[in-house]
């Protein structure tokens, strides 16, 4: 049997590309970062291990226009394709699946990410879709899944597997009921790096302070705090998935080793905490994997990691470490059940740099609620705290409710959802109603970003690097020069929008 993992290239009217992957939200950028869909990595690579012919068929990494990619993949003629979409997404994958079963008709289609799986009617009732995935185990579900297929020609009336929804013919769907939450990790495989053409996604990256750079197996599936009220990782049906520290050693080592890559990062919702952490770092430096000039990050929250961790963190060589600030005012924090406050966070950033870690602040504006007030609180927090040399760079995002989480059934509850069309949840304008115009929230987005170009920032930066080593004046030249770029496009991307009629 023939399987296709694909990824379509996604152009939008200004000519920007979108990447699709890692459940992370969809944006548009003229240069897109290339993600490694982790996950589906593992998924084809298990598949491939089971003797089935892969295509592993990722339109934007492999620079393709859609034309030519979509030809490519009716030429293979494949007998299963697994996409992956979110909500901005939909009505494109949706007409696409419809295409697709056009000139394919025998090929089954199946349809995986958040969105589809909190809403699997709605996708197999505006498209042709065959099968919605409604598990965050892919590879799990697929593994069992396509074997299924390939020895029951009446898959769709007997299939057994739990947590798919299955089309019978237009009306009639089977429901396998709910998916298993938690799965042994350690049974899916690491992502063949070769399968994959790791090289595509190895250079640009903001996550990477240098290259090659790839993102790890993710130790954690999805995450162990899982209570954010617009985090795609927060629902009733979610839960995580731990894969052991000595499997995700061995594979730091082979990446290093075998590949050459000088940065890994995990993008594990929030990656080890504890006797965990302790443990992996230690780990690192018994195999003198700190000394190969290889970077490590992951993301964290506030407060899971201690002092004595970050030393020995520091010490193995992490570097990058992200963390979600969101907002810096009390109501905010409690509104998004974050779990902590704004001291917390100042706190902690103390600590990571205390230990020579480099925190990227992620930050959001624009919550139907934010007022005035609390957006300049916002604003000032991350000026005192970037001047303060606290955190080393940062990213602000329009905060767009998205797949059917907490804070997006919020938003409908509350009816301060603006837009009509998911389209219009692509994150390059506000689309809920706020207490204030939505230009004062672009203006805040260009403020923020304005710090990276800010002379006292600009001095902590220099400052910063006359402690450190050479890694670092490395760290000032390329990644400096791509996260510069990086702020441009964002800063472009969120205020594109300013002065522009809302309509409600
Ligand atoms: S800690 Fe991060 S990954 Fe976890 S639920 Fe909150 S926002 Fe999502």
């Amino acid at each position: 049997m023939k399987i296709a993992i694909s990824y379509p290239p996604i152009v939008n009217k200004d000519g920007q590309k979108a990447m699709v992957s890692q459940n992370r939200n969809v944006q548009f950028f003229k240069k897109p970062t290339y993600l490694l869909p982790v996950v589906h990595g593992q998924a084809a690579t298990w598949l491939r291990d089971l003797g089935y012919d892969i295509l592993w068929d990722d339109g934007n990494s492999q620079l393709k226009t859609f034309d030519q990619w979509y030809q490519d993949l009716v030429r293979w003629n494949p007998d299963v394709v697994v996409f992956e979409s979110t909500t901005p997404v939909m009505n494109l994958y949706w007409r696409l699946t419809d295409k697709l079963k056009g000139d394919l008709p025998k090929c089954v289609v199946i349809m995986t990410g958040y969105h589809s799986m909190r809403k699997p009617e709605e996708t197999l009732r505006k498209s042709q879709t065959d099968i919605v995935l409604r598990s965050n185990h892919i590879d799990f579900v697929l593994r069992k899944l396509i074997p299924y297929i390939d020895e029951h020609s009446s898959w769709r009336d007997n299939c057994p597997i739990e947590g798919l929804m299955i089309r019978r013919d237009d009306n009639d769907f089977l429901d396998t009921g709910n998916f298993k939450q938690i799965e042994p990790l350690d049974l899916s495989p690491d992502v063949d790096r070769d399968l994959v053409q790791w090289k595509n996604y190895a250079f640009e990256n903001g996550n990477f302070l240098q290259t090659p750079g790839t993102y790890a197996t993710s130790v954690i599936r999805d995450c162990m705090f899982g209570k954010c009220t617009f985090c795609r990782y927060n629902g009733p049906d979610l839960t995580f998935s731990v894969r052991s520290v000595q499997k995700s050693l061995d594979e730091y080592q082979r990446l290093i080793e075998d590949y050459g890559v000088r940065e890994i990062f995990d993008d594990s919702g929030v990656w080890y905490r504890g006797a965990e952490a302790r443990e992996f770092a230690k780990g690192i430096i018994d195999r003198g994997l700190h000394k190969k000039d290889c970077y490590f990050g992951f993301n964290t929250r506030f407060g899971y990691l201690d002092e004595e961790t970050l030393a020995l963190l520091s010490k193995a060589n992490f570097r990058f470490v992200l963390i979600g600030l969101e907002a810096s005012d009390e109501e905010t924090l409690t509104r998004l059940n974050k779990g902590y406050g704004v001291e917390d966070a100042e706190r902690n950033l103390r600590l990571y740099t205390k230990h020579g870690l480099f925190p990227h602040l992620t930050i959001m504006v624009g919550y139907y609620w934010q007022t005035k007030k609390q957006l300049q609180q916002t604003v000032n927090n991350v000026r005192h705290l970037m001047f303060k040399g606290l955190a080393r760079t940062l990213q602000v995002t329009l905060c767009t409710p998205l797949d059917f989480t907490p804070y997006h059934q919020e938003c409908i509850d509350n009816n301060v959802l603006l837009a009509k069309d998911y389209d219009e949840f692509d994150m390059s304008k506000l689309i809920v109603k706020t207490p204030i115009p939505h230009d004062e929230y672009y203006a805040a987005v260009r403020q923020i970003y304005g710090i990276a170009f800010h002379p006292r920032f600009i001095a902590r930066q220099l400052k910063f690097l006359s402690w450190h080593n050479k890694s670092d004046w490395q760290f000032l030249f390329t990644y400096g020069a791509r996260a510069v770029r990086r702020v441009r496009q964002h800063m472009f991307n969120l205020t594109k929008h300013e002065g522009k009629p809302v309509s409600t």
